[in-house]
């Protein structure tokens, strides 16, 4: 039987009506879930601003509350979504890349309704299971704070296994989720550098075990091995790779503008990397999920607000306004 629940319905210039909204069955492979908690993302800007066909939210987490034929798990599975309802069966996906699927069939909350309404349908492909002791505000962390934090440092790891020296530019959720990764990846030892130009977001990075790198003034650190950038923006771009030594190696997570290079000076002479790293795959997901367990209390810490559905623009407004770390809104019955 379909649902009729209501659902924020993003009409632009930051404005939410809230309307009815019919979510239908699961189809075969499919999953219903009553959402329990969805992260607010500095990617929803877009929406906010602009408006939106579908329910937005790409960090969800939630109940299954209907199962569709052929699936295999149970009702009352609580678990997180992954942004992406990738093929399953295209050469990306086959090796594991499904990040990288080259028949992705939706963006959940962008291109197919997501976690701000109190239900989503995902594929059970794209549901990730988690055990009753992690909530569903705590399963949010699993997707871009970790995941894609996760991803960039992996694809690091993959130019180099001597990272002595981290460089993050941007102290927003995906910059705290790099350090605080970046910390229990590489331990207390090896600093991590994290610029930005808000001295709340830089006092907060500190409080989570980052060297602040103020970001109003010229940057005159030298010899990092690797860097971040989760800002998008050129100006921080380019900083990244000045201060990176020799083998430095940039990764470039925040879409934005784009990044100036002296191919001689920057990149041949010096054998240094810049590469991209989009979200992250599937599979990093089991991995996560134990160094969330493993890590909670630091982990959890860089959600800083928790506020029910029913103050989603609130929520909305205090993210925009930057004093914040992660943002997250919890369905108000769960
Ligand atoms: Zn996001
Ligand atoms: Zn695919």
């Amino acid at each position: 039987m379909p649902r009729t629940a209501i659902a924020p319905t993003f009409v632009g210039e930051g404005k939410i009506e809230l309307r009815e909204h019919t979510y239908r069955d699961p189809g075969p492979g499919e999953l219903l879930l009553a959402v329990g908690a969805n992260a607010i993302c500095g990617t929803d800007r877009e929406q906010w601003f602009e408006g939106s066909a579908v329910v937005p939210g790409h960090e969800a987490a939630g109940t299954v509350v209907a199962a569709g034929e052929g699936t295999t798990v149970a009702e009352g599975t609580r678990g997180a979504v992954f942004l992406m309802d990738y093929c399953g069966t295209c050469r990306s996906c086959r090796l594991g890349y499904t990040n990288q699927c080259l028949a992705k069939r939706n963006d959940m909350g962008f291109t197919a309704d997501g976690g701000y309404g109190p239900y989503e349908i995902v594929h059970e492909s794209n549901f990730f299971a988690v055990p009753d002791s992690v909530t569903a505000a705590e399963a949010t962390l699993l997707l871009d704070v970790m995941g894609t934090s996760g991803h960039a440092l992996g694809r690091i790891h993959r130019m180099r296994d001597d990272v002595e020296s981290l460089y993050v530019a941007g102290a927003g959720p995906i910059g705290l989720g790099i350090l605080v990764m970046a910390r229990i990846r590489y331990g207390a030892d090896v600093p991590v550098y994290v610029s930005d130009v808000s001295p709340w977001r830089l006092a907060f990075a500190e409080e989570l075990g980052a060297t602040p790198v103020d970001a109003t003034r010229p940057v005159t650190l030298t010899g990092v091995d690797a860097a971040i950038d989760s800002t998008g923006k050129q100006s921080a771009r380019q900083t990244a790779v000045a201060v990176l030594g020799k083998r430095g190696v940039l990764a470039c997570v925040g879409h934005g503008e784009g990044l100036t290079l002296d191919v001689s000076a920057d990149l041949i002479a010096p054998e240094r990397t810049v590469m991209g790293s989009e979200y992250f795959a599937y599979a990093e997901m089991a991995a996560n999920l134990e160094l969330l367990q493993a890590h909670l209390p630091q982990l959890s810490r860089i959600i800083t607000h928790r506020l029910p559905a029913s103050e989603l623009t609130a929520a909305f407004e205090l993210f925009l306004g930057g004093e914040t770390g992660k943002v997250v809104v919890t369905q108000d019955e769960r």
